[in-house]
């Protein structure tokens, strides 16, 4: 198969759909990678390495789209790239459609058959093309608190691990899946004390039985909530209710009762936050203060780190690329957890959820 891979160009997007790792296992299985110049700036990889890897290189986008079966990206096709898709032709990206009546109608019109990697399945329930991702922006979520808790940043002042003698930052985590997890190994392996809050018995006895009494798991209640916060020097929002805005777990009128300069890192904010106080952010300007309570809020976290995070979604990725671009559209969607990516197929939206809340036909 022709497989293309375009440079992003989404503001600050630095990820690229392929690495040229990737790139050499798609060739090694026989398929011809065509990749826009410069692709792989945002990740150190040159044209040059690209070659190596056994891509062509193309002088533009254009050339990309017009000359390949599969293109292969990071982000949601801006407008100047959905008008370029077409029939026959398959989209492997992040999507997220449901919010974004424009790019729907612009893929429906285009023909392309998209596929969505925030909506592939695995067979435990769990969405292997996002997991990445909030593996990245959990570990991530605990530097960014380190940062945020130094005084000459407005925070209290604080080494997360303490020193021999003196106590380390108490971390609380809200929310013990893939981002929470793992926020709570990087706290512990800093030497903080750490707590996860669930609502979910069975996640608190697999944390439990994971992080072997290193951690506290406590069930998610609003005392509990609202004592853990409160003794807090760390608080990470990493809550998920699937479909839905996350549930506001901390209001403002709790700021008060919280210790000046800490800190509050919500990784929730991409589905609107779960503190009342978070508004989304950017690494330009990434912290703000309200009531003495240092906001860290950035939305698109794993950009900060695009080599880390291009790498784990290519590792996550691949196979399923690679599906597709063996067996061909028809015989890789017989796998359902491919399948479910499926949003939008011949001129129609194929995922039910996207569509109800575009208010499309299905
Ligand atoms: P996940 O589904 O793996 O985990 C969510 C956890 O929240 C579950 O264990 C669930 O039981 C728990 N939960 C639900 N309601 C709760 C409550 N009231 N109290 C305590 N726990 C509760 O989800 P995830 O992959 O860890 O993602 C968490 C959030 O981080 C999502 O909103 C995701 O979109 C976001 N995220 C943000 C970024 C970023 O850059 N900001 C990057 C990746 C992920």
């Amino acid at each position: 198969m022709k497989v293309g891979v375009p440079k992003e160009i989404k503001t600050h997007e630095y990820r690229v759909g392929l690495t040229p790792g990737a790139v050499r296992e798609y060739v090694a299985a026989g398929h011809s990678v065509l990749v826009e110049t410069n692709a792989g700036a945002g990740i150190g990889a040159t044209d040059d390495n690209y070659r190596k890897a056994g891509a062509t290189i193309a002088a533009s986008a254009r050339e990309v789209f017009a000359s390949s079966e599969m293109i292969v990206k990071v982000k949601e096709p801006q407008a100047s790239e959905w008008t370029q898709l077409r029939e026959n032709q398959i989209l492997f990206t992040y999507l997220h459609l449901a919010p974004d009546p424009e790019q729907a109608n612009g893929l429906i019109k285009s023909g392309c058959t998209a596929i969505a990697y925030e909506t592939v399945t695995d067979a435990h329930e769990g969405l292997p093309l996002l997991a990445p991702m909030s593996e990245v922006a959990g570990r991530l979520s605990i530097e960014a608190a380190g940062a945020a808790l130094k005084r000459y940043a407005g925070g209290r002042g604080l080494l997360i691990g303490g020193v021999p003698g003196v106590q380390p930052a108490r971390i609380v985590v809200i929310g013990g899946g893939v981002v929470g997890t793992h926020a709570a190994r990087m706290a512990a392996g800093l030497g903080a004390e750490v707590t996860i809050l669930d609502r979910s018995i069975p996640r608190l006895r697999e944390l439990d039985e994971l992080f072997k009494g290193r951690v506290r798991t406590r069930f998610s209640t609003i005392d509990a909530v609202e004592e853990e916060v409160f003794a807090a020097d760390v608080v990470i929002g990493a809550v998920l209710v699937p479909g839905a805005s996350a549930p506001k777990l901390v209001n403002r009128s709790m700021l008060g009762s919280m210790r000046k300069g800490s800190v509050i890192v919500d990784v929730a904010i991409d589905q609107g936050g779960c503190f009342e106080t978070s508004r989304a952010t950017t690494h330009a300007d990434p912290t703000y203060e309200v009531e003495g309570v240092i906001h860290y809020c950035v939305a698109n976290m794993p950009g900060a780190v695009p080599l880390t995070s291009s790498q784990a979604l290519n590792n996550a990725t691949l196979p399923f690329g690679l599906a597709l671009a063996n067996k061909g559209f028809a015989a890789a969607l017989e796998n359902p957890h491919l399948r479910a990516g499926l949003n939008v197929y011949r001129g129609r939206l194929t995922y039910k959820a996207v569509a109800e809340s575009l208010g499309l036909p299905f």
